[in-house]
């Protein structure tokens, strides 16, 4: 794809939704960072559910670290894989207090550091909560990138490099949720609604459905 083709497509996603954002609930860093680290491979939607009953509650370090591993899972069950997740965060929450002073490192060698944060983890933080123009790479934005396009890549490694080489400037701190928020909605994983999408004429998708 060449580089006014994705220009154009840019464009379209920012024309149509100018602040985009992430659809997990949260009021500060943390909260944001311990709701990416319950996200993994669960919905947004099942995520808010637990973290608006847990947030009132706790929502610092100290008060998460103090509720203890099981007080956590009361209110992260309903999550997958809650048990390692209470553990992650827990041990997550240690180390804050122990190294950060209780606030959410903003670079990426902390982050990473933490129980449970991986690249993408640190990426929609440095992004989303800090303004970082990192692009995390999941699931939809890499059938996204690659249905298009806009980066081809066999792994989320390669597409996030290829997306890092190819977005312009300006569209860097948002495209990470453009692409999220297209594939959720619009490209979706079964049956991409091409029909209906707004970049459907740039696309360089092959098997385009008419819905
Ligand atoms: S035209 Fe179809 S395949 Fe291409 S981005 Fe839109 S929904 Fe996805």
């Amino acid at each position: 794809m060449n580089a006014e083709k994705r220009y154009e497509i840019f464009s379209r996603l920012r024309d149509d939704n100018p602040n985009p954002t992430t659809e997990l609930n949260y009021s500060s860093p943390f909260e944001l960072l311990i709701a990416v680290l319950l996200s993994a491979q669960a919905t947004d939607v099942g995520v808010n559910k637990a973290t608006d009953k847990l947030y009132p509650v706790a929502n610092t370090p100290q008060a998460i670290y103090d509720l203890g591993v099981d007080g956590l899972k009361e209110y992260i069950k309903t999550i997958g894989l809650f048990n390692s997740k209470a553990e992650n965060t827990i041990k997550t929450c240690r180390i804050l207090l122990d190294k950060h002073n209780g606030e959410v490192p903003q670079n990426r060698k902390d982050l990473e550091a933490l129980p449970g944060v991986g690249r993408k983890t640190a990426n929609v933080v440095l992004n989303t909560a800090f303004g970082q123009p990192t692009i995390a790479v999941d699931t939809h934005i890499f059938r996204v990138s690659n249905r298009t396009g806009i980066a081809k890549g066999k792994n989320v490694d390669e597409v996030e490099q290829k997306l890092l080489r190819h977005v312009p400037k300006e569209f860097k701190l948002d495209i990470h949720h453009w692409l999220i928020l297209h594939g959720r909605y619009t490209c979706v994983a079964r049956k991409p609604r091409c029909g209906s999408c707004i970049i459907e004429d740039l696309c360089e998708f092959k098997e385009k459905t008419e819905i």
